[in-house]
């Protein structure tokens, strides 16, 4: 059986520049760790990234 494939991300976020890797497929929402602001919503599947996608972590 093959799993689907899910990836984590390097984004920046757009209010405080701060860098947080996260995973694409979230199930829930993700918030920066600094200042609160959501990076990441999700929406049956992938997640819909608010941040600065910087790279794609294998
Ligand atoms: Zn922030």
């Amino acid at each position: 059986m093959d799993k689907p494939k899910s990836r984590f991300i390097r984004v920046r976020c757009k209010d405080c520049e701060n860098e947080q890797i996260i995973f694409d497929r979230a199930s829930t929402i993700v918030s920066c760790h600094i200042c609160g602001s959501k990076l990441a919503i999700p929406r049956g599947g992938k997640a819909e990234i608010r941040g600065e996608i910087l790279e794609v972590v294998e």
